[in-house]
């Protein structure tokens, strides 16, 4: 009998078991009919990315670690320490540290070494290959960071947490949105050369059940829909996300003609990124990013 390379384990969805997965076309994920979840498997090779290294120094708090730190604090950290899953630069945990004092203990997790020496360097954080094990209730936030980690991986690492004051608060994006759905390969959250996954509502829930956590809230985080959906029209018509990597690094490097190209068309798609941004907020299960707060289920 041939081989059937196209029915074998690589076949079950990740995250629920199910069979049938399709093909996405010109992607390298296959999305699952039952839960939606969109997989790579071992087609993306590497889900490491390193922002900092468009700096030169310590950039200062965004706007986007500002809103994370208020979305942390409606989840309901109160001060159990944190971990942040995937911290990069370390960004969010310094704003954290700014804006309300970083509980002792708190630290990130982060595979690549160049963000790890960033981190420790600019803001003297603590950094660990891993999520440790050891009974302290914990707040685990990770932003944009569960899509590069392999599904088994998430389940196994997110499933060891078991403090009942623990909780985890996610920000993932969300292949069952609007933005993906108008714009496909031109969205912005869309990026194969380092998401395993593209998460739905109903995978990222599974796959948090799986591991023992109960969604109790889904914040609205009004900056990543809006930069998304403005982002990805301005992505219909010129290449991917340069307009963001060119405000991201400076002006330094840019061509003027690109940056004023890219910025009047940003100008244009104000209103059509508006009204798709709001049906984003109004309707969270079609927003650009999954943001769930997890708590321990009750055995
Ligand atoms: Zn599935």
């Amino acid at each position: 009998m041939p081989d059937r390379p196209d029915l074998d384990d690589d076949d079950l969805c990740p995250v629920c078991g199910a069979t049938g997965r399709h093909q996405v076309v010109g992607t390298p994920y296959r999305s699952c009919p039952t839960c939606g979840h969109h997989d790579a498997g071992e087609r993306v090779e590497s889900g490491a990315v390193v922002n900092h290294a468009l700096w030169d120094e310590a950039p200062a708090i965004s706007a986007l670690e500002r809103e994370q730190v208020r979305t942390l604090v409606r989840a309901g950290w109160r001060d159990q320490r944190l971990v942040d899953l995937g911290c990069g630069h370390g960004g969010f945990l310094h704003a954290v540290d700014v804006v309300r004092g970083l509980p002792p203990g708190s630290y990130g997790v982060e595979v690549s070494p160049a963000s790890v020496e960033a981190a420790r360097r600019w803001f003297g954080l603590e950094l660990r290959p891993e999520l440790s094990v050891d009974g302290i209730a914990t707040v685990i936030t990770t932003w944009h960071s569960a899509e590069h980690i392999p599904v088994p991986v998430l389940r196994e690492a997110l499933g060891a947490i078991d403090h009942p004051e623990s909780l985890v608060v996610v920000s993932v994006p969300n292949a069952a949105s609007w933005q993906w759905r108008l714009v496909g390969t031109r969205w912005t959250y869309y990026d194969v050369a380092a998401h395993r996954s593209q998460f739905t509502p109903a995978s990222l829930d599974l796959l948090m059940h799986q591991a023992g956590w109960t969604c109790v809230a889904r914040p609205r985080m009004v900056l990543y829909e809006l930069f998304g959906a403005l982002q990805s029209l301005v992505n219909t018509l010129r290449p991917h996300n340069r307009l963001y990597e060119t405000l991201k690094r400076g002006r330094a490097g840019a061509r003027r003609a690109d940056l004023v190209g890219d910025s009047l068309l940003a100008a244009l798609m104000v209103v059509p990124a508006l009204l798709l941004a709001i049906g984003g907020l109004v309707s969270r299960d079609r927003a650009s990013c999954v943001n769930a707060v997890y708590r321990r289920s009750q055995a």
